[in-house]
C-alpha cells in the first residue's frame, strides 16, 4: 500500500471514516486560504474529540507525520494552510465544538477550540452575556487564541489574550495539557495559556478554553465626526477619553481616500456628506453602557460633549459631526474592503505604531509614495484607538511602470521598514505572522528572542511537525 494510502486507512481506524478526506474536491476548501496560502494536503482529519486529537499527535509524531491545525480558516497570514509538499496533513478542528458550558455567575465559558464565536453568543444571548471580540469573520475560538484576534472594541475590551482564563492543549507528543482555569485569581506561577496565544498553533493544539464574558450592553450611541488632519484625530481621542472613558467602546478612522469609494459603489448607504468632500478622515465614534436609556441618554451625552469639543479648543480641528444608528455608521466602517477591491489592485497593510505616532507614520507613508509611486493612493483606515492602521494601497495595474510582483515587493519592504525602522511600530499588528509575514519576522525580530522560541520549540516539537510558521 502507498505511504498516504497507509495513513489514510491508520487514521480512519482511529477517527472514524467520515472523519477522515482524501478526495482533492473535498480537501480544497482546507488548501486555500481566505487572502493568501494555497498549498496541497495529504489529507485532512476531522477529530471530534481531545482523547482523538491526543492520539493523533502521538501517531503523527512517531511517523514524523507534518500538521497544520485549522479552525475556520479564516486567518489572514497564510499559517493555516499546508504548504505546497503534499505531505502535511490538515487537523482540522471544525468537529470539535460539543463543549460550550455557560457559567452566568463566573461570567465564563468553557468551550471545545472548534466552536465557532457566532455559536458562542449564540449560547450567550439568553444570559446577556457576549464575547466582545468583534469582527467581520466567523473563526472559532482555537484559532482567535492562536492569532490573539483582536476586535473592532480593542479600546474597551481587549484582545483575545485580556478575556482568556484558561486552556487545554494537546502538546505535539500527544499530552493533553489542562490549564482550564476557572479561577480570575491564580498567581501561582507561570501563566502557561500565554505560551499558544497569538503563537499560531505551533506550541500544540488548544482543545478548549475558558473565556471570560461581558455583559450585553443596553445601548450604544455612535457619531461620525469629521477631522481635518491625523492631528486633529488624536486630539479628538484624547477628548472622548478624557471624558467619556467609562462608556468610549470605539474609535475607527476612515481617510477620504478609503471612504469616497464605499459611496461610489455603495449608493444606497449614508452618505452625511452629500455632495460634499469627505473631509482628511473621518472618526467613527461609539459610546456604549448597560444602563437602560431611562437612566442615562448615552445619544444625549455624546452629542452634547462633541458638540462641547468643536466648541472648544480642539474644534479648529473638526469639520462635522454627524449624529446616527449604529449599523448605518459601522456599514460604511464594514464595505471599505471591498469597494476598495473595486476600484485597482489593493495591497493591504496591518500595521501597528504607538497611538502618538499614528498621524506621523501615516503622512510618512503618504510622502514615500508620492515621491516614488505616484500612481498608488493611500486608502487608510483602521483602529486608531489601539494605535492600528490598515494602510491599504490601491492602484491600476496598467498605471504602474514596473510589474506587479515587483512594485509589491519593494513597496513591502519600504512600508514595513518605515512603520518598524522609523517609529518603532509592528508589520503585524493583529494578524500574526504566518508565511505571509515571514521573511519579517525574520528581519525585525531581536536574535534573543528567537532563541527562547527556537529553546521552546525545540523542547516542545523537536522534528518540527507543527504549523509552517517559524518563530526561531
Ligand atoms: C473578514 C475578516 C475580518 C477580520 N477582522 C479581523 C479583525 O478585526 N481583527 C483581527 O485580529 N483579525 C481579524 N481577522 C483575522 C482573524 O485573525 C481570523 O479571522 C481568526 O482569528 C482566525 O480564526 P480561525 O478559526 O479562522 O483560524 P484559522 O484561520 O483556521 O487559523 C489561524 C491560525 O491559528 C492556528 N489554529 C487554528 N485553530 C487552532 C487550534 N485549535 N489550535 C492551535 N492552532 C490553531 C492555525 O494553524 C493558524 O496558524 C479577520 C478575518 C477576516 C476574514
Amino acid at each position: 500500500m502507498h505511504e498516504s494510502a497507509r495513513i489514510a486507512a491508520d487514521l480512519r481506524a482511529m477517527l472514524g471514516a467520515d472523519a477522515v478526506l482524501t478526495e482533492p474536491e473535498d480537501l480544497a476548501r482546507y488548501e486555500a486560504g481566505w487572502r493568501y496560502g494555497a498549498g496541497k494536503a495529504l489529507a485532512a482529519a476531522r477529530p471530534g474529540t481531545t482523547a482523538e486529537i491526543s492520539k493523533l499527535m502521538a501517531y503523527c509524531q512517531a511517523r514524523g507525520l507534518r500538521v497544520m491545525p485549522q479552525g475556520a480558516n479564516t486567518g489572514l497570514v497564510g499559517a493555516s494552510n499546508p504548504d505546497a509538499s503534499g505531505e502535511m496533513l490538515v487537523l482540522s478542528l471544525e468537529r470539535l465544538n460539543k463543549r460550550l458550558e455557560v457559567d452566568p455567575v463566573n461570567r465564563t465559558a468553557l468551550v471545545d477550540g472548534g466552536v465557532l464565536l457566532s455559536s458562542l453568543n449564540e449560547a450567550l444571548a439568553p444570559h446577556g452575556l457576549l464575547f466582545p471580540i468583534d469582527l467581520g469573520a466567523d473563526p472559532t475560538l482555537g484559532g482567535m487564541i492562536a492569532t490573539n484576534t483582536g476586535g473592532t472594541r480593542l479600546l474597551k475590551y481587549g484582545d483575545v489574550r485580556h478575556n482568556l482564563q484558561g486552556l487545554e492543549v494537546v502538546l505535539p507528543d500527544g499530552t493533553v495539557v489542562d490549564a482550564l482555569n476557572r479561577l480570575r485569581k491564580n498567581n501561582t506561577g507561570l501563566d502557561l495559556k500565554q505560551l499558544f496565544v497569538g503563537t499560531s498553533g505551533i506550541y500544540g493544539v488548544i482543545t478548549g478554553a475558558v473565556v471570560q464574558v461581558v455583559p450585553v450592553p443596553r445601548q450604544q450611541a455612535t457619531a461620525l465626526v469629521g477631522c481635518v488632519s491625523g492631528e486633529a484625530v488624536l486630539a479628538l481621542l484624547q477628548s472622548l477619553e478624557r471624558d467619556l472613558a467609562d462608556v468610549f467602546t470605539a474609535f475607527e478612522v476612515i481617510s477620504a481616500n478609503a471612504l469616497g469609494p464605499v459611496f461610489t459603489h455603495h449608493p444606497d448607504l449614508r452618505n452625511p456628506y452629500g455632495t460634499g468632500q469627505p473631509p482628511a478622515y473621518t472618526a467613527l465614534v461609539e459610546l456604549s453602557s448597560t444602563l437602560p436609556g431611562a437612566a442615562l441618554d448615552l445619544a444625549g451625552v455624546l452629542e452634547e460633549r462633541l458638540g462641547a469639543f468643536v466648541e472648544g479648543e480642539a474644534g479648529e480641528g473638526l469639520t462635522d459631526v454627524f449624529m446616527g444608528k449604529p449599523d448605518e455608521f459601522w456599514a460604511l466602517r464594514h464595505h471599505i474592503s471591498e469597494s476598495l477591491r473595486s476600484e485597482g489592485k489593493v495591497l493591504a497593510f496591518d500595521i501597528s505604531v504607538p497611538r502618538s505616532r499614528m498621524a506621523a507614520f501615516t503622512e510618512a507613508a503618504v510622502a514615500l509614495l508620492a515621491e516614488a509611486y505616484p500612481f498608488i493612493r493611500a486608502c487608510d483606515f483602521g483602529h486608531w484607538g489601539d494605535g492600528g492602521t490598515h494602510l491599504n494601497l490601491v492602484w491600476r495595474e496598467a498605471d504602474a511602470p514596473r510589474p506587479t510582483a515587483e512594485v509589491v515587493a519593494e513597496l513591502q519592504t519600504r512600508i514595513y521598514d518605515l512603520a518598524v525602522r522609523g517609529f518603532e511600530g509592528s508589520y503585524s499588528a493583529e494578524h500574526g505572522v504566518g508565511p505571509h509575514n515571514q521573511r519579517f519576522y525574520d528581519a525585525y525580530t531581536p536574535a534573543p528572542v528567537k532563541a527562547v522560541n527556537q529553546a521552546l520549540k525545540d523542547r516542545l516539537d523537536p522534528d518540527r511537525l507543527l504549523g509552517t510558521t517559524r518563530l526561531d
